[in-house]
């Protein structure tokens, strides 16, 4: 049993309390610029009503704790997180960070320094804040840290925030986890973070099953990350393969001996800030039970132990909120 702790949106609870975690999904997701579409403001209880039912769905398939890994310029909602946590007793771990530069709101950090401010030093005491005080007015405070890069390129504005989570990760024991676009960039994400200091067992290469080249996934593995497999469901398109080859993918993971390095999610979106979004084709397995429906029976169809489940859905995310190898 570990001593460790994690913040939830409810407040502190040991790590050990997790059980089975969903590592990357997001109850309610806007696209920058969505505030200022005043036609659909005031959205909050229709997010929350909906979050509620979602939130029920995913502890009636066995899962009791999700990170919601939204950013904070993309509609992060601390209080809409604890209120589902209240109402249906899902553990809801919140993100600090933001989003790669294409998607997110690079404008405001980047005139900062032509404005009197200091960028580095701003985004580290932002970080720092969340983690020690919590999110503005809220009280609640941030369970780990959320990093973004954009696609073949980690530009200036995204490095600007691996060095502050880098120095926040050390200083509050906090672990981080990453969106790479259409997965490339892993290997350099965890380059950034292990060469300035980083624990690599507190570090989570985000949307790697997005990137299908063995060589690339056991890489990352061999740097002592963790591996993200975190968008199951969104196939054939927006940058993702079919669930089969992330299933070939996994299975040959956990054959050569990577099962201690991989840990799963969906990335699903399940409210949109802002208007009404048409999704397509891509998304028709896209829920937040959908690994646990359809792929867990595939899996052990195809061998996979409960052990071994187990320690993908449960161990692993301890050992990753714990900092422990
Ligand atoms: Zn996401």
């Amino acid at each position: 049993m570990s001593q460790k702790k994690i913040n939830t949106v409810t407040g502190e609870i040991s790590v050990d309390k997790l059980g089975k975690t969903l590592m990357h999904e997001h109850f309610a997701f806007g696209y920058p610029g969505y505030n200022g579409d005043s036609i659909y403001s005031d959205q909050f209880e229709e997010a929350l009503n909906n979050s509620i039912s979602v939130a029920e769905k995913i502890l009636k398939s066995g899962i009791s704790s999700v990170v919601d890994a939204t950013p904070n310029d993309c509609g992060r909602d601390p209080a809409l997180l604890k209120k589902v946590s209240e109402a249906t007793g899902l553990n809801i771990i919140a993100s600090s960070g933001y989003y790669y530069q294409g998607e997110g709101a690079p404008a405001y950090f980047l005139t900062r320094n032509a404005l009197g401010g200091n960028r580095d030093e701003d985004i580290y005491e932002i970080f720092k804040t969340e983690f020690t005080k919590g999110i503005g007015k809220t009280g609640i405070k941030p369970g780990v840290i959320k990093l973004a890069t954009s696609k073949n390129i980690i530009t200036e504005y995204e490095e600007c925030f691996f060095k502050a989570a880098a120095k926040v990760s050390i200083e509050e024991n906090i672990s981080i986890i990453t969106h790479t676009q259409e997965g490339t960039q892993g290997l350099e994400q965890a380059d950034l973070l292990l060469s300035a200091g980083v624990d690599p067992v507190r570090v989570m290469i985000g949307h790697s099953c997005c990137n299908t080249d063995m060589d690339y996934l056991m890489s990352i593995a061999e740097k002592g990350v963790f591996i993200g497999l975190d968008r199951w469901g969104l196939q054939g398109g927006w940058g993702c393969p079919y669930d089969s080859r992330r299933i070939a993918n996994l299975l040959g993971l956990i054959g050569v001996g990577y099962a201690d390095k991989i840990l799963i999610s969906q990335d699903t979106v399940n409210f949109w800030w802002g208007r009404p979004v048409a999704l397509g084709s891509v998304t028709d397995t896209w829920h937040p039970t959908h690994l646990v429906d359809n792929i867990v029976p595939i899996l052990k169809k195809a061998g996979v132990s409960d052990s071994v489940l187990n320690q993908i859905f449960i161990d692993n995310p301890i050992r990753f909120f714990s900092g422990s190898r």
